[in-house]
């Protein structure tokens, strides 16, 4: 098994895996498992950053992580920008299980206020895009620090995605390999 589940249960985390329903600026389920799994290196400083994101008073929230490969083809497919989406050609760290997208939510069950829906492929995304106010520079600064203490780093477009250092020295992970580890009843399209 190349990859770590992550569960609510098992990891202390709030989990809406935005492309396993349709609620992606697709408008289109892009996998159809409710499942989340890391590399076991991401998974090791995930843990890091849930105990320092609760250490604000803040339990992460996953919007995604593992992606296969056809998933990928399917993003690009909707949105063949570089500059947010990997070309499925060279491969996206989120195939390779290093790379995560995520946020912050209060003791309220809400997430922060970060400026953008996830996923939004503007400069508005960029970290420290001067239009947002104050309270949304901290909130994404809280989110910088704790990943980055945790041993990620960050993506300057995408406030939401962070991953390992050196993620291409990580190998992309077949997803039909993958799929057979799977416990029952779960397939990835
Ligand atoms: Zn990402």
């Amino acid at each position: 098994m190349p990859l770590i589940h992550i569960t609510e249960q098992s990891h202390d985390v709030a989990i809406d895996l935005i492309y396993a329903g349709a609620n992606n600026f697709t408008g289109q389920a892009i996998y159809d498992h409710p499942l989340c799994f890391l590399h076991p290196q991401a998974e090791a400083c995930l843990r890091k950053a849930i105990v320092a994101a609760r250490g604000f008073g803040f339990q992460l929230k996953i919007l995604d992580a593992f992606r296969p490969q056809e998933a990928q083809q399917a993003l690009w497919a909707a949105a063949p920008n570089p500059d947010y989406i990997a070309d499925p050609a060279k491969g996206s760290n989120h195939t390779r299980g290093v790379a995560v997208d995520l946020t912050l939510m209060g003791a309220d069950g809400r997430v922060l206020d970060m400026g953008t829906p996830v996923d939004t492929m503007t400069p508005a995304s960029h970290h420290f895009h001067a239009a947002h106010q104050a309270a949304v520079q901290v909130n994404r600064m809280l989110l910088l620090t704790v990943m980055l203490e945790s041993g990620f780093v960050h993506h300057p477009h995408e406030w939401w995605h962070y991953q390992l250092p050196e993620a291409r020295q990580f190998p992309l992970i077949d997803s039909q390999a993958f799929m057979r580890c799977l416990p029952s009843g779960n397939s990835l399209r």
